[in-house]
């Protein structure tokens, strides 16, 4: 596989950590205090910088952040239909529940990675655009839930 990518992306993969004999290099864990402050902003902010830095020489077209979203979107439910087979009790060879379950979130954050890259490359605020779709569909159905409004009726109910 390696061998059939260009100079220009192998360097870009030397470059987020990759190696050539080893796979991935150890990633440090993340501070639990510090993923649970984390922003949506500030996430969109830093995947955007690094997005820029990696596709800088020649940036993607929205097109091309779709199909890279639903390919990972698409991995999320091989995973799902994995796991499915193991609780319907059908023969399953390969990667144990746990495994399948941990590789799900790996898959659902790449596609959750590429969904934030689409929005931008659509010039789409998601926040913004998930919070007035969130609070049309409650209006809607008459749900009391809505997000970033004013006043006090943003509260979630207990
Ligand atoms: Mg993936």
């Amino acid at each position: 596989m390696q061998n059939k990518m260009t100079p220009h992306i192998r360097s870009k993969i030397q470059g987020t950590g990759r190696t050539q004999q080893t796979g991935w290099d150890p990633v440090p864990q993340a501070d639990p205090e510090a993923v649970r402050n984390l922003t949506f902003q500030q996430f969109s902010a830093t995947n955007l910088q690094r997005c820029n830095r990696w596709h800088a020489e020649k940036p993607w077209h929205l097109a091309d952040w779709v199909v890279a979203f639903i390919g990972e979107f698409g991995e999320a439910c091989n995973n799902i239909k994995k796991l499915k087979r193991i609780e319907d009790g059908i023969q399953h060879i390969g990667m144990s529940e746990d495994v399948l379950h941990a590789e799900l979130a790996r898959e659902i954050a790449d596609a959750f990675i590429y969904l934030d890259l689409m929005a931008s490359a659509a010039g789409v605020d998601l926040v913004a655009a998930v919070v007035e779709k969130f609070n049309v569909v409650s209006a809607k159905y008459d749900f009391p839930e809505r997000l970033c409004l004013p006043d006090t009726s943003n509260q979630i109910p207990e």
